[in-house]
């Protein structure tokens, strides 16, 4: 053999048709450790291992006959310790004076290999990051909506506390703070736009001979049915709350004195005309002002607490508007 592909920077060997080694360089001798005498003469199957002798026949063989050659066969070896040693086989038929020869290439794959084993362990580290990513986001997206959940039940008590914070507790209506906050707007809107607004105040005739003769609880009952009948009268932008004790309350955006009155005796007539369990009969009396240029909030209030007061000395279960104070009431 020539010196050079003695020594060349791969394996070399030629084998017959039927697998005979009859060369093999020093390179394959010195990296598998084998002597000449190991090899030559011997079946190539001898250095395989059960599972690349078939892949040998079906392969290697099977092309050489179609094509002459092969290309990149993956086979292992074994070596002298018969330890399994990954090569890259490229083989060729050379038929000289009617013997058909051929030489085969073999090219170590340890590296390879490695490089394999080392992408293989880094994809597989990808997948595992890519995967914890995902749990992370997943988590996340967890946390997020409970957050959001956390943040719509805060929102829901808040507003919550807010209807809390301006209601009666006894009568379900508004309370006399949200009452007082509403009327400073209503003054506020008049000053700015000129639209007009009434306010009521009507309180319940002789309330404390039904506390004295049926009881607190019975009081409290006509409270509440009270309440009711002021609710079923406002619309919807009217404003109705318990001033305090047995004291109401209505603000009545864009009402101007002659249908304010109207309301005021709808209202005074239907609480008169009700069916009161227990204590039989009930009577109110109301107060109305309607806003005129030189009100403030106080005077407003002090107007229809006049006019109140005036149809509780001309006899109660009566309607006064500040308007006709000086004149016959209504
Ligand atoms: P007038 O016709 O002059 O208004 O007489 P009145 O008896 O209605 O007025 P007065 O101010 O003398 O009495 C009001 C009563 O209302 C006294 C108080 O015990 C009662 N009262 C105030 N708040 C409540 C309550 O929440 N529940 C009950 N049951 N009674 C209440
Ligand atoms: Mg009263
Ligand atoms: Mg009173």
């Amino acid at each position: 053999m020539d010196e050079r592909l003695k020594y060349a920077p791969c394996g070399y060997m030629s084998i017959t048709h039927e697998g005979i080694i009859m060369d093999v360089n020093q390179t394959f001798l010195d990296k598998m450790g084998y002597t000449q005498a190991d090899l030559v003469h011997k079946h190539l199957e001898s250095i395989m291992t059960i599972a690349n002798k078939l892949i040998f026949h079906s392969y290697f063989y099977p092309f050489i006959n179609l094509n002459g050659q092969v290309e990149e066969l993956f086979i292992n070896l074994k070596d002298s310790s018969g330890q399994s040693i990954p090569y890259l086989l490229n083989g060729k038929q050379f038929i000289s004076e009617g013997v058909e020869i051929i030489d085969c290439i073999l090219m170590q794959m340890g590296n390879r290999i490695d490089y394999e084993l080392e992408l293989r362990s880094a994809k597989k580290q990808i997948e595992e990051a890519y995967w914890e990513k995902d749990q992370a986001l997943e988590k996340l997206q967890q946390i997020h909506m409970e957050i959001e959940k956390k943040q719509a039940e805060l929102v829901e008590m808040n507003t919550l506390l807010v209807e809390l914070s301006t209601t009666d507790k006894l009568t379900g209506l508004k309370n006399r703070r949200f009452f007082q906050e509403k009327l400073e707007e209503q003054i506020a809107l008049y000053s700015k736009t000129g639209q007009p607004f009434s306010l009521f105040i009507l309180d319940i005739d002789h309330f404390k001979k039904v506390n004295d003769t049926y009881g607190h609880q019975t009081g409290d009952y006509v409270l509440e049915k009270l309440a009711g009948i002021l609710k079923s009268h406002s619309r919807k932008e009217d404003i109705a709350a318990r001033y305090g004790g047995e004291e109401f309350v209505l603000i009545l955006p864009n009402m101007d004195v002659l249908e304010s009155k109207i309301l005021a005796e709808n209202l005074r007539q239907t609480i008169a005309s009700s069916a009161w369990e227990i204590i039989g009969s009930l009577t109110v009396s109301i107060g109305i002002a309607t806003i005129t240029p030189q009100d403030s909030n106080t005077s407003i209030l002090k107007n229809a607490d006049q006019a109140l007061y005036a149809s509780k000395a001309n006899g109660r279960n009566r309607v006064t508007h500040i308007m006709n104070l000086n004149e016959k009431p209504l």
